[in-house]
């Protein structure tokens, strides 16, 4: 996705070796025209799957999961990290580890949101190691539903995550796919080609 690949370069910076931070535009401050775009990319990609629920992970996959569940024209769910007393009691959970966190946290989804009627697209803004995009499968297989895809708005190819994922046959869409960082710089595996 040309416009995504762009402002990447243009707004993306590098944190340590392997983070790309990219809060000016996609997880902390939000264009809402490029989050637009980016629902229209997945809803093109995705429409002939049967998709009737987005599903994602707070808190960041939740602008993309909307941008997507408005084309989808379906309900957006999105597993919560933290255990709430308003919660119902009745969850799927999972657990996740995160490594920019180094850290294993729960995730969960009311029963009441997920079930085997569920055909389910799982949206997230990165893909790294694949554990969240993985949790969120688990959640899904737990409800007796089914995976239409996974769809990423920045994957790095250089993490096994996406791998992972195939592995598993569930189909993967990936906007930005990131090859390597070079000074400073993302590499993107289309650029090559
Ligand atoms: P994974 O579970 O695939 O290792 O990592 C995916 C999750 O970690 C995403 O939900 C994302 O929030 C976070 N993450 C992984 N890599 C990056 C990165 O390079 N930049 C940012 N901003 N988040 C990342």
């Amino acid at each position: 996705m040309k416009v995504l690949h762009e402002r990447i370069l243009k707004d993306g910076t590098i944190v340590g070796e392997d983070i790309l931070k990219v809060d000016k535009f996609l997880n902390h401050q939000i264009d809402v025209a490029l989050m637009n775009e980016i629902g229209k990319v997945f809803y093109e990609r995705f429409k002939n799957d049967g998709v009737n629920k987005i599903l994602t992970i707070e808190a960041s996959g939740i602008a993309i999961g909307m941008a997507v569940a408005s084309q989808f024209n379906v309900p957006l769910v999105f597993a919560k990290k933290v255990a709430s007393r308003n919660l119902d009691l009745e969850t799927y959970e999972t657990q996740v580890y995160s490594f920019t966190k180094d850290q294993n946290y729960t995730v969960r989804v009311s029963k009441k949101f997920l079930d085997e009627k569920d055909h389910v697209l799982i949206v997230d803004d990165f893909l790294a190691m694949g554990r969240a995009a993985l949790g969120l499968v688990d959640l899904v297989e737990q409800a007796n539903g089914s995976v239409a895809g996974v769809g990423i708005v920045i994957e790095k190819v250089f993490q096994e995550g996406g791998q992972l994922v195939k592995d598993k046959g569930i189909k993967l869409v990936s906007l930005a796919q990131i090859k390597c960082f070079e000074n400073a710089v993302p590499i993107f595996v289309e650029a090559e080609e």
